[in-house]
């Protein structure tokens, strides 16, 4: 297919948004000495708490990390079954195949591609003991009605917000509506520390015992208890991970979070300038809003009319990357990945609307760096192809 580029450089599909600031206060952790968790970390964990509402912050070295400690603190063991939507990222479910324990698929909602909490009782059995909503491009699930069935059937409710830092679900902000709450910072994300990720709960109990997992499961507390003395002094209450988060993060965090206001801002009025420019076409569907949230641009999904068109997703994505655009599928459903079909058996057709969008999702460039000239030239983009290869 012969697209005429429109730009002379790659748009890449995500850029972190650092400068000079992120630099320097990295350079002065490095400068300090102190590079792994310390001080920053503390105050990384103290700031994200309060931002949120939330009595504890735990930081760990990746969303991963937080899923799999928030499983091991409310104790899931093997047999166990764990809900999760099939539409997400390979870590949602991994993180329960650690226990040994099943991650139970539901299908999504069309419009907004969350979990339809219409399809989760059915899928509980003696075995479940959680739900792991997933806020796809991080609008927030209809949590009121996930908590009502984790009540009805005493589940624990663990969210997985890597893309809602910020998101205001009935004008609350998430991170302390469920029972813990895990957040990423990896590299493309709304908050970049290249790796990391935090646990969000009210609970003391959870939290005390995340902090003590993601450290090779050492505690000073049960020396504390009887010797005030001997700082060195320390316990193994329990075989933990090595999953702290570094200083060198926790400082390019800290300089992150007094830029949240403004990315989130920013990937706003980006979406809202693609809403308007797609609103219409036949080949192309933009994004569903959900009434109960806000909805943070984690990813802008564009979904395509494929009977509209000439061409395949395959052949637009590669169309866009002619025209030096990046661009992205979030995601192929996990129930039709082969680990999961040859663990499980599932079909493509046992979650036919995951199946279905699954097929039909580009995700284009939104992040704060980009100018409006960056902008114009994804909409060019999209609007040139799709104009070309319409039924
Ligand atoms: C990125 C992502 C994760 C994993 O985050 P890491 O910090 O890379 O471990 C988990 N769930 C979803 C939905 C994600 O997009």
């Amino acid at each position: 297919m012969m697209t005429a580029s429109i730009r002379d450089t790659f748009l890449p599909f995500a850029l972190p948004d650092i400068d000079q600031r992120e630099i320097d206060a990295v350079g002065a952790v490095i400068a300090s000495g102190w590079l792994t968790t310390g001080p920053k970390t503390v105050e990384f964990e103290k700031r994200f708490a309060a931002l949120l509402g939330v009595r504890h912050a735990v930081s760990v070295n990746s969303a991963t990390a937080a899923m799999h400690l928030a499983l091991e603190a409310v104790g899931l063991q093997r047999g166990d079954e764990v809900i999760t939507s099939t539409f997400t990222f390979a870590a949602t479910a991994e993180v329960v195949r650690y226990f040994d324990a099943k991650p139970v698929f539901v299908d999504i909602d069309r419009d907004t591609l969350n979990i339809d909490p219409a399809l989760i009782e059915a899928a509980i059995t003696e075995c479940t003991k959680a739900i792991i909503p997933v806020h796809v491009a991080g609008q927030a699930c209809d949590l009121d009605a996930i908590h009502a069935i984790a009540r009805r059937h005493n589940l624990r409710v663990i969210e997985d917000a890597a893309h809602s830092l910020p998101t205001w679900y009935k004008g609350r902000i998430i991170g302390g509506l469920s029972d813990l709450t895990s957040f990423s910072f990896y590299a493309t994300k709304t908050l970049a520390t290249g790796e990391g990720g935090m646990i969000t709960t009210d609970n003391d109990e959870w939290a005390d015992r995340c902090r003590v997992m993601r450290l090779h499961g050492m505690s000073k507390d049960a020396w504390k208890r009887y010797d005030g003395k001997s700082t060195w002094q320390y316990d193994i209450v329990a075989p933990g991970y090595k999953y702290n988060l570094t200083d060198i993060a926790s400082a390019l965090g800290l300089v992150q979070l007094d830029k949240l206001d403004m990315m989130y801002t920013r990937r706003v009025e980006i979406a809202n300038t693609f809403d308007q420019a797609f609103a219409g076409h036949p080949a192309l569907v933009t994004p569903a809003k959900s009434p109960d949230s806000t909805h943070p641009y984690h990813l802008y999904i564009l979904r395509l009319n494929l009977e509209a068109l000439t061409v395949d997703r395959a052949d637009f994505i590669e169309a866009l990357r002619a025209a030096n655009i990046g661009a992205s599928v979030h995601w192929i459903p996990l129930h039709m990945m082969s680990y999961y079909v040859q663990t499980y058996g599932y079909k493509p057709e046992d979650f036919p609307i995951a199946a279905e969008e699954g097929m039909r999702c580009i995700s284009l460039p939104i992040y704060s760096r980009m100018s409006g000239g960056d902008v114009e030239d994804v909409i060019g983009a999209v609007m040139d192809i799709a104009n070309r290869h319409a039924v």
